[in-house]
């Protein structure tokens, strides 16, 4: 009797276990994404046609040239199904739109949202009125006023139709440099010093006046963003709490992973953990203050750019200069919220980053998060990483150390998945892909 209960707990607790596992959002979506692409392509066709008629030359051909390539590019990113489409996000950023829309005739009409598998916190406005949408906003975002915030700030860059104003400034100093290099061999002494110094100084004069185009419009369309959202009903301190937040964002997560968690994960029916899997490359060399000067200097290159950015909008608008916390998020944020954790997972095997899925899998199962979700991912992860090693192009999946460039956390795990020799993996790739067996019963 009591064997009996057991056994039928034991059914009742699988089968519970087994209904909790998240279904990752459904990609067969095959007529939405022909049809999506039917328009794109007509919409460009378009597009291009006005812009030839609108210039004449060479500059109607190179522009031309240009958007055609852009649109082919963005094709080929939907039928690598980049995006997704009828998710539960669609209705709900469309009417984030609506909500911005309402007291902002200006915003666009014809815009197409299309929700990306990218965990980045970010979103852009193609030429055609497509606005993508990645789901790593909702990751790193407190609350839907701020996913409005950074839409309000994209439409600021398609109203102000910033993306055209870009290329042409491109194919035009294009044009003025070609001009100016032939300039200079005509003027100078071809051996001259003096010519090289010429030629290099013209490249970085364009590499300069494109930083400062670039962040000239960053800050018009944060100013014309922010009219947007201040029109509308969201609290106008979300704007400034939500480029607070991007500013914190880094690709790879600062959490430390623990010599325990390795121990609990990899020390397996099959095959015993070994210490010889966390040896370190020489840590001697490991430069913390380095490595943050490097942090603060290039990977979040964008965010001091960031705080003289907040510190303008302050200026201009002064109601924004107290700071006020973020708003509590709604039940329908949270939701979105839970689906784009539960897909982060989905998304980095998607773009073939394994290393950085197991890391982060690892992450979440060391927090105690769905311990058969994560594990299953593991499995996935770690066969395409067998893979990799078997075809010697491991590199193409797995960050290389590079001990000025990473955190301890991160090389200690990089030390770890290069230590691990080929057998090793299919072990741990067999035991974890077990488990993605169960989660398939459901
Ligand atoms: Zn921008």
């Amino acid at each position: 009797m009591t064997r009996k209960l057991i056994i039928l707990g034991y059914f009742l607790f699988s089968i519970m276990g087994m209904a909790q596992i998240y279904k990752p959002i459904d990609t067969a979506d095959y007529l939405q994404r022909e049809a999506f692409l039917y328009n794109f392509k007509t919409d460009n066709e378009l597009f291009i046609k006005e812009l030839r008629s609108r210039y004449s030359g060479r500059m109607s051909s190179e522009l031309s040239k240009i958007y055609k390539e852009l649109g082919t590019d963005f094709e080929g990113k939907v039928k690598n199904k980049d995006f997704v489409f009828k998710s539960e996000f669609d209705e709900i950023i469309q009417s984030l739109i609506e909500r911005l829309r309402k007291n902002n005739p200006e915003v666009p009409k014809n815009l197409k949202i299309l929700i990306a598998r990218d965990n980045t916190p970010n979103a852009y406005c193609l030429a055609d009125g497509t606005f993508v949408i990645n789901m790593g906003l909702y990751n790193w975002l407190d609350n839907e006023a701020q996913v409005a915030a950074v839409i309000s700030h994209e439409l600021g860059h398609k109203i102000d139709g910033h993306t055209p104003k870009m290329i042409l400034s491109i194919v035009e100093q294009n044009k003025q440099d070609k001009f100016t290099i032939q300039e200079i061999k005509e003027t100078t002494d071809s051996k001259s010093q003096n010519r090289n110094q010429k030629a290099f100084d013209i490249l970085k004069n364009r590499i300069y006046k494109n930083g400062v185009e670039k962040r000239k419009l960053e800050m018009q369309a944060d100013s014309l963003g922010y009219v947007i959202f201040k029109n509308s009903d969201f609290k106008k301190n979300e704007f400034i709490n939500a480029l607070q937040k991007l500013q914190a964002f880094d690709t790879i997560s600062a959490k430390e992973l623990k010599v325990s968690t390795y121990k609990k994960l990899f020390d397996l029916p099959m095959q015993s953990f070994k210490e010889k899997w966390l040896k370190k490359e020489d840590f001697s060399l490991y430069n913390y203050n380095f490595y943050k000067e490097k942090l603060n200097k290039d990977s979040l290159a964008s965010h001091p750019e960031m705080v003289r950015r907040i510190e303008r909008l302050k200026k201009i608008f002064p109601e924004l200069k107290a700071s006020v916390d973020p708003e509590k998020s709604s039940e329908a944020y949270m939701t979105l919220k839970k689906i784009g954790k539960m897909e982060i997972l989905p998304n980095y095997f998607h773009s073939e980053d394994y290393g950085l899925g197991i890391y982060t899998a690892m992450q979440f199962l060391q927090d105690g998060e769905e311990e058969k979700y994560y594990k299953s991912w593991l499995g996935k992860c770690f066969a395409k990483i067998y893979e990799a090693r078997k075809n010697y192009n491991l590199n193409r999946y797995l960050d290389r150390i590079e001990s000025k460039n990473q955190s301890e956390s991160y090389q200690q795990f990089l030390n770890f998945m290069w230590n691990l020799s080929l057998d090793e993996i299919k072990n741990i790739a067999a035991f974890y892909q077990a488990i993605e067996v169960v989660a398939k019963v459901n």
